[in-house]
């Protein structure tokens, strides 16, 4: 055991760790909501591994099918030929994803999925009839996260993940994070959307002619610090795209596979995107699938000969692999056959409840809930709500007292971050809340 611990924190880079600060943690287990250390400790997992586990780890349905598939073949590539897994969970994303979106293009991470959306985009308009190629900008939100390629680094906002990489990332324009906690003085909360709308309209009357498209991720900004958007602003996008003629990129690789409390958050305001972009969740959390799904109308601007140059050059060679895509299938039958969806209404009114109360905490803020997503902002002034700063970790100090008593989570800042499996069980979301109020009251 010393040696992988060693070998741990000394040869294996980890994402988005400072190695010369990392205390090795090795989970050589998963059950249910469960994980299970190498020196013995048992942790309920409260944020989804990185919040894609959904149905929990080792779910019979899941681990099944892939072994059935392993049975059969693990690896069939999307150029040039195909498996049938593969097709029956495209034609499968199509029927329950919001109308319209017919086509799907497969990848491996989240980041892959909106890099593709990008490029599809921009490509569409230099091929569709009476081309538009001077729309070669994006709209994106301040603090968005999309992910860490460097397309997906450019629509990003958080600056600590974009400056290092300023000189590589193209321009992208922004408009302020649409959060009702964060107003400007003189809005009322009630007033929240429509000011934010004005805004995201006069931005399209300047700009929009030369946008290829607006990326934003749907209900919540997740890793902006679980950032809610006022009811309404889903819907007022999607009109105003439409008004201005600019496509609409939904990001819902977090939000996505029944999070919010619909399987998809666009369904909550009745959006269509044109492009919707998943990956986490969709195997359950299992094994890298990501899906970028569009319409026929872009699909169309792709068809013709190679020599006409309109094919979408763009592909990875694990995109839509067969043990994937059979992880996929069972998930989306979990979903049915466990009535997820149904059964998940009452846990997140019981997370509401426990929510109430460490509202009430002199050092917690604002407290933002989105079906099964949290967020629990931690203050140093709750009368202003001036934030703890980022490098006081308070965020990471709650964590480490909530592992003390039996759960794993992890922060964003100084908020700290509740997403657990949608399997969690009433009791696993008692201890989970138990343990962030301990956590909250040593460390702050
Ligand atoms: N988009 C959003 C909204 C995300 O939250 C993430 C990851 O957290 C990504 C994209 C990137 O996904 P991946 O880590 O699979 O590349």
């Amino acid at each position: 055991m010393g040696d992988l611990l060693a070998w741990d924190k000394t040869h294996l880079w980890h994402a988005f760790t400072q190695m010369a600060e990392y205390e090795s943690l090795i989970v050589t287990r998963g059950q249910g909501c469960w994980l299970e250390t190498i020196d013995g400790r048992r942790l309920l997992d409260g944020v989804s591994s990185l919040w894609c586990n959904v149905h929990g780890h080792r779910h019979p349905r899941i681990d099944a099918a892939i072994k059935a598939q392993l049975d059969e073949v693990a690896h069939v590539t999307l150029l040039g030929m195909s498996a049938p897994v593969t097709i029956r969970l495209a034609r499968r994303l199509a029927e329950i994803s919001p109308a319209g979106l017919e086509h799907v293009f497969f990848s491996d991470s989240g980041a892959s999925a909106v890099e593709v959306a990008l490029k599809m985009a921009f490509q569409y308009w230099r091929q569709k009839p009476n081309p538009e190629p001077q729309r070669t900008k994006y709209l994106a939100l301040d603090n968005a996260y999309h992910g860490d390629t460097l397309g997906s680094v450019s629509v990003g906002g958080v600056a600590r993940f974009h400056q290092m990489f300023e000189p590589l990332l193209f321009d992208v324009l922004r408009l302020p994070q649409p959060s009702v906690d964060h107003l400007p003085a003189g809005i009322a909360r009630g007033d929240a959307c429509d000011y934010y709308l004005q805004q995201f309209d006069a931005a399209l009357a300047l700009h929009g002619h030369e946008l290829a498209a607006v990326v934003i991720e749907p209900l919540v900004q997740c890793a902006a610090g679980m950032i809610m958007h006022p009811p309404g602003y889903l819907r007022g996008i999607r009109q105003l795209c439409t008004k201005h003629g600019v496509l609409l990129i939904a990001d819902e690789v977090a939000v996505g596979m029944g999070r919010t409390g619909t399987m998809f958050a666009c369904e909550q305001e009745q959006v269509s995107p044109d492009f919707l972009c998943l990956a986490k969740g969709i195997t359950g959390g299992y094994l890298p699938l990501a899906a970028t799904l569009t319409t026929t109308e872009i699909w169309n601007a792709f068809l013709g000969t190679y020599a006409e140059s309109k094919t979408f050059f763009h592909g990875h060679t694990y995109g839509g692999n067969p043990l994937g895509a059979a992880a996929a299938m069972a998930t989306l039958d979990v979903f049915e056959q466990e009535q997820t969806l149904v059964h998940l209404q009452d846990k997140i009114a019981r997370l509401s409840k426990h929510l109430a109360r460490l509202a009430e905490h002199p050092h917690v803020g604002s407290v933002r809930q989105c079906g099964l997503i949290a967020g629990v902002e931690l203050v140093r002034d709750k009368a202003t709500g001036q934030p703890f700063a980022w490098e006081e970790k308070r965020g990471f100090r709650v964590c480490a007292e909530a592992m003390r008593h039996g759960v794993w989570i992890r922060p964003l800042g100084s908020v700290v971050v509740l997403m657990p499996p949608l399997a969690v069980s009433p009791d696993e979301l008692d201890l989970l809340c138990a343990a962030v109020e301990q956590g909250i009251l040593v460390a702050t």
